[in-house]
């Protein structure tokens, strides 16, 4: 069969291969510590369960509207207003099956063949895809260790040119872990009104940050940002609803209506009674993320501590996510070399940054329980140890 050229391009997710990879070898009975997850470790909290229980108890099991049920665009839209100090009704919300639909959809609806969509590297590695799916062209911009590997405001005005349409913004960011300041968002934001140019800020860690960082959504800066701004969020990591696909795209109604229109005609609304529990999650009593976030907190200074003991291992300190992203250069190793050689030889897995953009460092996940994490960096540092 001939597949499309769109398709031959695209790549299929390196993360999750290598999770499989360590599953299988798990399932089979090794012993491996696997910091290769991309969702939390926590069961959903009860509410938020009895939430959608209680939904398809209701029959709540029917097709609903195809941009989301009303009472949860409203109360998605009074969450925007009130935490993050944005003017949205909800009229500029789309319900979507995770964070993950909500950008692609809004590629399809903004993106024209030769627009240029920048973004900083190390990126979530479907960022490029999706633009190269929707036949714009990714402006890949090298961050570097120096810089916490967070684009700088000069880095982002070279990237511009008269074909740039958008600058895709990650806050905490996946895999770095890195949190803007406000400061460095309002920076940024003044390049992107500047340039006349969209940004998309992608927020679906916003919930996760340690150590005091304080999280500013890019469209709160000033009424000029806000309008070239579409906010995209979800309730996957905050939540711990990764499995629930409820996720959002918050921007201008004539955008929000193209992707409804787009969705429509893809794959309509997002689980009903799933949209009941993401209501539950907004509405009701925050004890259980806060206490989701002290673990993560937790786990994060012990790999951050131990790492740091690890001689041949460099990292920037990460206040946001649930990822840390050491640079390996020391070890002489590429990231999927260092990644292949550390799941034979000491049963652990990682994940190369090359899958990021990023091949001298790796991703290291702490959405995993205490002891794996002891016990996985204990054998991380007699791996890396053995290679210097
Ligand atoms: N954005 C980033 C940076 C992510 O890391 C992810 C998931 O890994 C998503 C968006 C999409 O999340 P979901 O589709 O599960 O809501």
């Amino acid at each position: 069969m001939k597949l499309s050229a769109r398709v031959g391009q695209v790549t299929p997710s390196m993360t999750l291969a290598i999770a499989a990879k360590a599953k299988a070898l798990k399932n089979s009975g090794v012993d491996v510590c696997s910091f290769t997850t991309g969702e939390p470790d926590f069961a959903t909290p009860d509410f938020i369960v009895a939430a959608a229980k209680k939904a398809l108890d209701e029959g709540k099991t029917k097709y609903g509207p195809a941009a989301g049920e009303p009472q949860l665009r409203e109360a998605i839209a009074h969450k925007l207003q009130t935490e993050n100090g944005l003017c949205y009704g909800a009229e500029n919300v789309i319900v979507t099956n995770g964070g993950k639909q909500s950008l692609f959809n809004l590629m399809l609806a903004l993106i024209e063949p030769g627009d240029e969509v920048i973004i900083p590297t190390p990126y979530w590695l479907s960022y490029p895809e999706m633009v190269t799916i929707a036949g714009g062209k990714s402006v890949l911009v090298p961050t570097s260790q120096e810089n916490d590997y967070k684009i700088t405001p000069a880095q982002l005005r070279q990237a511009i040119t008269p074909q740039t349409k958008l600058f895709v913004l990650n806050s905490p960011a996946n895999p770095t872990g890195m949190v803007y300041s406000p400061d460095e968002i309002r920076a940024l934001a003044a390049v992107v009104v500047e340039a006349n140019i969209d940004v998309v800020s992608d927020e679906i860690y916003e919930k996760l940050l340690y150590d005091g960082a304080k999280h500013l959504s890019m469209g709160a800066v000033s009424p000029e940002v806000f309008e070239r701004t579409i906010t995209s969020n979800g309730f996957a990591k905050g939540y711990a609803m990764t499995g629930w696909r409820v996720g959002y795209l918050a921007g201008p109604v004539d955008l929000i209506k193209a992707v409804s229109a787009i969705q429509s005609h893809s794959t309509s609304n997002v689980c009903t009674f799933a949209q009941y529990g993401a209501i539950a999650a907004l509405s009701g009593d925050q004890t259980a993320i806060e206490v989701m976030r002290q673990a993560f907190a937790e786990r994060r200074q012990y790999m951050l501590d131990a790492l740091k003991a690890i001689p041949g291992l460099t990292c920037s300190k990460p206040d946001g996510a649930f990822y840390i992203f050491p640079d390996i250069q020391q070890t002489g190793l590429k990231s999927l070399d260092f990644c292949s050689a550390l799941l034979e030889d000491y049963q652990v897995a990682a994940i190369p940054g090359i899958a990021f953009g990023a091949d001298d460092n790796v991703r290291l996940s702490y959405a995993t329980d205490m002891e794996t994490i002891k016990k996985g960096m204990d054998r991380l540092d007699k791996f890396v140890r053995s290679r210097i």
